[in-house]
């Protein structure tokens, strides 16, 4: 019982992220991931988002204590960013130093962690990338860019970097990013972008909670930051989110006021040549006037995590949870 015990809170930890170490692990031999480096956000449709860790924590936190099924008042774990050290950092390095080498240019190699720019050695992390001649590529919550020397640093490499911003509203951005303060450091994190003449682009995660503002946002980042598009996805209700937090389903948007937002987003970018990318967003519900414009562009991603099977584009039934969605017909 007791191996038994001690094997389940190893595969926990390698699951939860709950190693004390940062490690370096190779996923499908396409992923190169950091894991236990954190985010410093909580979004609501993320599955690491830091409230969600603390639920993990709890459960994990129950197994230790021999599956009570409460653990004792103040006592719940709260799962920390793992440690970086020198050392472990030298490793994680020589080991990205070592898969860049053994994989031909040609096969696609991502890095990625919660946050990558919160690895210690991310600036060696670029060099590398640099010296063996692989694109920098970087999606992060951005925040650490708002400070301005790290900012600097990252301007002597060739890195392209993507950042999330769910809405021109600092109270929408900071309840739907989970943090106090988020909208204003993304701001300034874009401010050091553009003042440095980093490559950078945006995007939106579209939710129930942001979804009525998307027009102000598009308003905002074309006039205000001067971007001619960015790029939208659908918040999709991924299983293993809904296994972490059931609540996560309300964030699914309505199709109706999304088309609203759509509409007013196409007046402002006809004739100007802004563009806006929509992703997973299902078209059959959309107004012709969405859907034969110039001005957005339509990608699909397939969901193979789907608590909702029957999700398809191009047929519509009635929805019990939302009577304005027609996609999802079979609700959790
Ligand atoms: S920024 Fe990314 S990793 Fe961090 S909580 Fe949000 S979605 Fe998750």
């Amino acid at each position: 019982m007791k191996a038994l015990l001690e094997g389940c809170r190893w595969v926990l930890s390698r699951f939860m992220d709950l190693s004390s170490e940062p490690y370096l692990q190779s996923i499908e031999g396409r992923y190169l991931r950091i894991v236990g480096i954190r985010c410093p956000l909580a979004c609501a449709y993320c599955v690491s988002g830091a409230q969600k860790r603390e639920v993990q924590a709890g459960a994990l936190e129950r197994l230790r204590r021999n599956l009570s099924p409460e653990p004792p008042p103040g006592n719940t774990a709260v799962l920390k960013p793992a440690i970086q050290t020198p050392e472990t950092t030298r490793r994680i390095l020589v080991g990205i130093k070592r898969t860049l080498a053994d994989t031909p240019p040609e096969v696609p190699l991502e890095l990625t962690a919660d946050d990558l720019l919160e690895f210690d050695g991310i600036l060696d992390v670029f060099a590398l990338h640099v010296r063996y001649q692989r694109p920098l590529s970087v999606i992060t919550p951005g925040l650490k860019l708002a400070d301005l020397d790290f900012a600097r640093a990252c301007s002597a490499f060739p890195v392209r970097f993507t950042l999330t911003l769910p809405s021109s509203s600092s109270q929408v951005t900071d309840a739907l990013l989970g943090r106090p303060g988020a909208h204003a450091a993304i701001l300034e994190a874009l401010t050091n972008l553009q003042r440095l003449s980093i490559s950078f682009s945006l995007n939106t995660v579209i939710t129930q909670d942001n979804v009525d503002g998307l027009a102000a946002l598009a308003r905002f980042v074309f006039e205000e930051l001067g971007l001619s598009g960015f790029a939208m996805p659908m918040f999709y209700p991924e299983q293993t989110l809904l296994d972490t937090d059931p609540r996560a389903m309300r964030l699914y948007p309505s199709l109706a006021r999304l088309n609203t937002q759509l509409e007013q987003i196409v007046d402002l970018c006809e004739g100007r040549d802004r563009r806006v990318t929509l992703i997973d967003v299902p078209i059959c519900r959309l107004s012709d006037r969405v859907t034969n414009s110039d001005s957005i562009e339509w990608s699909f991603v397939s969901h193979t995590d789907s608590p909702t099977p029957s999700y398809r584009l191009g047929r519509c039934d009635t929805c019990r949870w939302d009577p304005e969605c027609c996609h999802l017909s079979e609700p959790p």
